[in-house]
């Protein structure tokens, strides 16, 4: 049992967090660091938490939000406490915490770690130009440190336009060990005098995430190197703050097969677009954690309660995961293939839906029908054709393209389809009429054993299997690649395939 409640915030048990902001759909990126800090704390029996960081009203939507916990859940990475839950550090959503940040932005002005900034963006940029042309790095300059804090809140009071930043001490070095990465060391000149908050009530990410984690008891950050350059600013607002600071895990980048940071312009990063394309979630979880841990065993296959057992932050290499979609896709064929032929037939029948093939018969029958041939079918017929294919789809949307022959009332291919290699069409409709004949016989015994037997007897005959297999094939599906002739004349049944055959044979 993977998700059994564990005691809940034993005091030393790790607490962990995924920290999404809503501005756009689960990204695979994020996924896996939901992978990562979910296995941590299942490992360590404790606690994984979802906070949606929605600070940043103009670009965090309600719609993305729903996105991400909806896809986080079909991946099968439940949280313990979240927006949706509750727990005991509730609220999970940034914005209905803002008060709980006040207190501490008033502190820092207080005791003088903080500052108004009345810099305007022509200001600013100034600075930056000033930088440049005597080679530094830009940063902000420390311009309103200056002015006397009674000063500040009263222009502030006025209205006057303002930012909080943070005195940033100058050349100290900020380190800490990541558990990943190792020791890091930032030097503090680098940062400048950064902001913190709008105002009182607007804290920006540094700071709500800081005071955040403590309020959450939050023990191991783990989260995308991305966010590396924030952990110094972090830990200097923690250090202002006197909060104790968690411990850091920084995964390594996702790429893109040009090693470039992953970006949605050259793969699909959504993990709804993957969920409504028919990749599965085991598979997407195998392919997702190996992007950035191995443990050494030259092993492509894990389910998730492996990975509990085995994970460890130590494996986690420190280099970036390529992101290969052929191996997704490689890996969602195997998990399609370990799938119970039902369990995958009721995953397909959407997509069939969806084609216009198929539409479910009403009141609970468990039936279908064959929208162009108006047949009724059962669940278990629909298996049959599913499992004609198990073996070889890939992905589940591609069911439509690879069955639609059972679905259609006539096929449409031109005659040189039916024709096997250097035969004439003389041959083959030959070849095509002893197969008729053979198969004319069964009728009554339509089982794959006798249906193997008639077209081989008939090949026999005739001297060449393909002569034979190939047209039959080809007429039965319309298709240059198919399941084999005789499941596919087995699954049609006795009716259509002869229909289908005599009609071939007129073809020629
Ligand atoms: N909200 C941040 C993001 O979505 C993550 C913050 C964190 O993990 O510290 O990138
Ligand atoms: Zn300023």
């Amino acid at each position: 049992m993977i998700d059994q409640k564990l005691e809940l915030s034993a005091p030393d048990r790790p607490r962990v967090r995924l920290a999404p902001s809503p501005t756009g759909p689960l990204h695979i990126g994020t996924a896996r660091t939901a992978l990562f800090n979910y296995l941590f704390a299942r490992q360590n029996r404790g606690s994984f938490v979802l906070r949606v960081e929605d600070t940043d009203r103009q670009r965090s939507k309600k719609k993305w939000e729903k996105d991400i916990l909806e896809n986080l859940a079909w991946l099968g990475l439940n949280w313990d406490e979240g927006p949706d839950k509750g727990g005991p550090f509730a609220p999970y959503r940034q914005s209905q915490r803002i008060e709980l940040y006040r207190p501490y932005i008033e502190r820092l002005l207080k005791e003088e770690k903080a500052y108004y900034c009345f810099c305007t963006k022509e200001d600013l940029t100034a600075q930056k130009e000033y930088q440049a042309s005597i080679g530094e790095p830009p940063r902000y300059t420390g311009h309103c440190r200056q002015i006397d804090p009674e000063e500040a809140s009263q222009r502030v009071k006025k209205g006057e336009p303002a930012v909080i930043r943070l005195k940033t001490p100058t050349d100290q070095i900020v380190s800490f060990k990541d558990q990943i990465c190792g020791k890091t060391d930032f030097n503090t000149s680098e940062l400048g005098d950064f902001i913190i908050a709008k105002n009182l009530d607007e804290p920006l990410y540094n700071l709500a995430v800081v005071i955040d984690d403590f309020l959450m008891k939050i023990s191991h950050v783990i989260r995308g190197a991305d966010h590396i350059s924030n952990t110094p600013k972090q830990i200097l607002i923690a250090k202002a703050l006197d909060l104790p600071q968690p411990e850091y895990a920084h995964l390594p980048l996702v790429l893109s097969p040009n090693r470039r940071k992953l970006s949605k312009r050259e793969e699909v990063v959504a993990v709804s677009d993957y969920r409504n394309q028919g990749y599965l979630p085991q598979a997407l979880m195998n392919f997702i954690i190996l992007l950035g841990w191995n443990e050494g065993a030259d092993r492509e296959i894990y389910s998730l309660e492996e990975l509990i057992d085995r994970f460890t932050l130590e494996k986690v290499q420190r280099s970036g995961g390529i992101f290969d979609s052929k191996r997704l896709t490689w890996m969602n064929g195997y998990y399609i293939r370990q799938e119970s032929l039902p369990v995958l037939t009721r995953m397909c029948i959407p997509y069939l839906i969806k084609n216009n093939y198929l539409v479910e018969v009403p009141n609970g029958s468990k039936k279908y029908q064959i929208k162009e041939t108006k047949e009724i079918v059962s669940l278990g017929y629909l298996e049959k054709i599913i499992g004609l294919y198990q073996e070889r789809l890939k992905v589940v949307s591609e069911i439509p393209e690879l069955v639609d022959y059972f679905f259609k009332k006539e096929l449409k291919y031109q005659p040189e389809l039916l024709i096997w290699k250097d035969k004439d069409k003389k041959e083959i409709k030959n070849a095509l009429n002893r197969a008729i004949k053979g198969l004319s016989n069964l009728k009554r015994d339509w089982s794959l054993e006798k249906i193997n037997e008639a077209l081989i007897q008939a090949a026999d005959e005739i001297g060449d299997r393909g002569t034979i297999l190939w047209p039959v094939r080809a007429a039965l599906t319309g298709k240059e690649n198919s399941a084999s002739p005789f499941d596919v004349a087995y699954v049609l049944g006795a009716q259509k395939t002869l229909e289908r055959l005599e009609k071939a044979s007129k073809l020629l």
